[in-house]
């Protein structure tokens, strides 16, 4: 998945051991998600399936049909703000190599633009199997990592770890109370400068953050960020960062890939029909809107 692992398990000190195996255990169900869901290894199920595309139904594991399932209803509630068969698109705009530095032709967008869409993937729940349109792709950059952490924390939870705390690249999950009582608390990064702009804290669920500031080019001082709106096949621009808190972290990373695409009004209005959500998010020009929910509590400076 292209990103960094932190992964904390708390036990009583005189399980040490045992939480050094709770450790190779989680890291082990993510590296697991990994091979299914990467789009850079040549043999992931993933890649496999978008090579099967214009070719029918295929069978596919119960984990990929899990999270395919999720991304089609995201993909309802957020209108087509968020799309797995962007892959086109995120190709054409060069955020595969991250190699891109100009802008590509209209012309192109428009053709690229055709072969997205989530009408473009039919999905056989009896079966358990998926068609994919001709020259249409999945990408489950938006949403894999969140569900990576979700199974990652099930492993956990069923070993009997008492609390812990799973990192995928800011996908962040916690399992039980923390130890010393207070309630879990991660601090939002300032999407243009070193620092935090303030934090969140939360007593269960998940957070996840998408921003501008990773991957993205400049152009005649223009930044263009990996996050495409399906609907126009451009890159968002005035959004610099989402975070939002869910029950799932698997709900949490969609959701804050949708109200990126979304923006603040109809981003924050999405997060709020969906219960135990909460967000937040930070425009180009640093205003911070915020959408509450119990048990959430947002500091900003
Ligand atoms: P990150 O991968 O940096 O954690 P996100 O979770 O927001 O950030 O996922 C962004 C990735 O999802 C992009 O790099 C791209 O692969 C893919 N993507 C881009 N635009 C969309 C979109 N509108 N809907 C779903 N996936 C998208
Ligand atoms: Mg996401």
């Amino acid at each position: 998945m292209a990103t960094s692992l932190d992964i904390t398990v708390y036990r009583p000190a005189s399980h040490s051991a045992l939480a050094e195996q709770d450790l190779i255990a989680a890291h082990a169900v993510i590296a697991e998600i990994d091979r299914m869901m990467s789009l850079y290894r040549p043999d992931s199920e993933l890649v496999l399936l978008n090579a099967k595309a214009g070719q029918g139904p295929v069978s596919v594991s119960a984990p990929m049909f899990e999270v395919l399932q999720a991304a089609n209803s995201f993909a309802r509630r957020s209108g087509g703000a968020f799309d797995v068969t962007v892959t086109p698109l995120v190709e054409l705009w060069g955020f595969y190599r991250n190699d891109r530095v100009v802008v590509p032709p209209q012309d192109a967008i428009e053709e690229a633009r055709r072969r997205v869409g989530m009408d473009r993937l039919t999905i056989d729940a009896a079966a358990r199997a998926v068609a994919l349109a001709r020259e249409t792709a999945i990408d489950l950059g938006a949403i894999a990592k969140g569900y990576a952490v979700d199974r990652a924390i099930a492993e956990l939870k069923a070993r009997d770890v008492p609390a812990a705390l799973v990192d995928l690249g800011g996908n962040i999950g916690v399992l039980g109370a923390r130890p010393d009582g207070n309630p879990w608390k991660i601090g939002l990064q300032d999407p243009r400068k070193n620092g935090l702009i303030g934090s969140v804290s939360f007593n269960a669920g998940a957070v996840a953050t998408s921003g501008d500031y990773d991957r993205y080019f400049e152009h005649d001082g223009q930044r263009y960020s990996h996050i495409i709106d399906p609907r126009t096949g451009w890159p968002v621009s005035g959004v610099a960062a989402t975070t939002v808190i869910a029950p799932t972290a698997m709900a949490a990373d969609a959701l804050s890939t949708a109200g990126f695409v979304l923006g603040p009004e109809a981003g924050l209005a999405l997060i709020a029909s969906i219960p135990g959500a909460a967000g937040l998010v930070v425009g180009t020009d640093g205003r911070v809107a915020v959408q509450g929910t119990g048990g959430v509590t947002f500091e900003l400076r």
